[in-house]
């Protein structure tokens, strides 16, 4: 007997934690959750689309499964039977088998190190590889910051900060960016790059989107309400939101995101989408539809991180895209890499043939400031200006901030 087909509708079963596991599928068509029993409930700690191989590791070492796959959509399967397999292995010579645990360490070595917090279906069980419990404690520690997440929304210990977005050219405050800090009662502020990759993995990020949006609309209103009028531009001021791509694969992301602003009264120029474009990569239709759709109502859309992630550039034309954020890295070797200088320019320019805006990311020193408005970027963020601060102080920013004489133009 060899492969078959097999297909599973939207919410289906493919396999149980616990079970004796007998087979592997590929992933064909459609996407799978990967979820866990903890305290009698399942938990999601991964999803798996077209391409990914599912359910191996229990096939091979005869443990039971460690966990239970549900399709997410309709699935079409390649099931791959135990069978099957140990016949080829039986048949395979030694030094075959050899290549195979090799490479069966490999890959479960890259996952623990690229890709943290994910566990392949079925791996933590097996002993005969030395990394399986570094797997799981990395696997582990971000089930307990997801569950420690979704209890932090809900007991307030989520907090946006704003770092403002400066105008170079007029040397004013264009908006800010909203970002996330969690103020842990024990362990005191966790960084965002700690708990929105989790967040992203398990889904949960969409609740914490919703909660930033509204926040940052609120927000909004009172920077608009309480700004010092000489100290911003004439330009709407904005808040600018991270999402993630998981946000737009929410069937009623665009009807959230309309809704919210109505709740709160903001207009959709008082705030603008960001969006890394490596994560834009991952789910390239759906997170077109929804940004069209956003686009269409009036919230200008920016891409973050620009220059770190893309294969292509024909993406810039695929999506509605207004501003492109050229990442901090670039910035941060510009002055001493003439190649990192020559990619500014040529970001720069790029911008400036597709009629779109420009901001620099991470702006340390006032150097680096007047390199990018003499190239003529219009704006940019980094502590040079200021850190994210907390609300109250992002509205005294507003009404007293000096703006760096060093920017004058003589
Ligand atoms: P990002 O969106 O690229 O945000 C910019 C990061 O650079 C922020 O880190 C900010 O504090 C930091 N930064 C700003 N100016 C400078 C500078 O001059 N020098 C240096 N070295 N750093 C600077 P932060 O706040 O730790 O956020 C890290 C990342 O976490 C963000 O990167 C973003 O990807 C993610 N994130 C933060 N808040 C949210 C959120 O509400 N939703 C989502 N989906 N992601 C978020
Ligand atoms: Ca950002
Ligand atoms: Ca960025």
């Amino acid at each position: 007997m060899s492969s078959s087909k097999k297909k599973f509708k939207s919410g289906a079963i493919l396999m149980r934690e616990g079970d004796r596991g007998d087979c592997a599928y590929i992933i064909e068509k459609g996407a799978v959750e990967i979820l866990i029993q903890k305290e009698g409930q399942l938990l999601q700690i991964g999803t798996r689309g077209a391409g990914s191989i599912i359910g191996e590791m229990a096939m091979v070492d005869d443990k039971p499964r460690t966990a239970t796959v549900r399709a997410l959509e309709d699935c079409e399967v390649l099931e791959l039977s135990r069978d099957e397999f140990s016949r080829r292995v039986d048949a395979a010579d030694p030094a075959l088998k050899m290549v195979m645990r090799v490479i069966m360490t490999r890959y479960r070595d890259m996952i623990a190190r690229t890709d943290g917090f994910r566990i392949p279906t079925g791996v933590p069980r097996a002993e005969d590889f030395e990394n399986d419990d570094k797997i799981r404690d990395v696997a582990l520690n971000a089930i307990k910051i997801d569950h420690d997440l979704r209890e932090a929304l809900k007991k307030d210990q989520l907090l946006l900060f704003y770092q403002p977005i400066i105008d170079l050219q007029k040397v004013k405050v264009a908006g800010f960016e909203a970002l996330m800090r969690w103020k842990h009662p024990e362990k005191g502020m966790i960084s965002p790059g700690i708990f929105i990759p989790v967040a992203e993995e398990s889904g949960f990020i969409v609740e914490l989107s919703k909660w930033a949006l509204g926040v940052s609309c609120e927000a909004a209103k009172q920077f608009e309400k309480e700004a010092n009028p000489t100290l911003i531009t004439d330009k709407p001021m904005f808040v600018s939101v991270n999402f993630s791509v998981k946000d737009f694969s929410d069937r009623d992301f665009f009807e959230q995101v309309q809704s919210t602003l109505k709740t709160h009264g903001t207009r959709p120029d008082q705030i603008h989408l960001e969006i890394t474009e490596s994560l834009l990569m991952e789910a390239p239709e759906s997170s077109k539809t929804a940004l069209e759709k956003c686009r269409a109502l009036g919230l200008p859309i920016s891409i973050d991180d620009f220059g770190t992630g893309y294969s292509s550039l024909s993406y810039l034309h695929f999506f509605p895209i207004d501003t492109l954020k050229i990442d901090q890295t670039f910035i941060r070797s510009m002055s001493s890499h003439e190649g990192s200088m020559v990619l500014v320019k040529s970001i720069i320019a790029l911008a400036r043939n597709l009629n779109m805006q420009l901001i620099a990311e991470g702006i340390e020193t006032e150097q680096e400031a007047r390199i990018v408005r003499d190239l003529g970027c219009e704006k940019c963020q980094g502590f040079w200006f200021a850190k994210p601060m907390p609300l109250e102080e992002a509205l005294k920013f507003i009404k007293n901030w000096v703006p760096p004489q060093a920017l004058n133009r003589s």
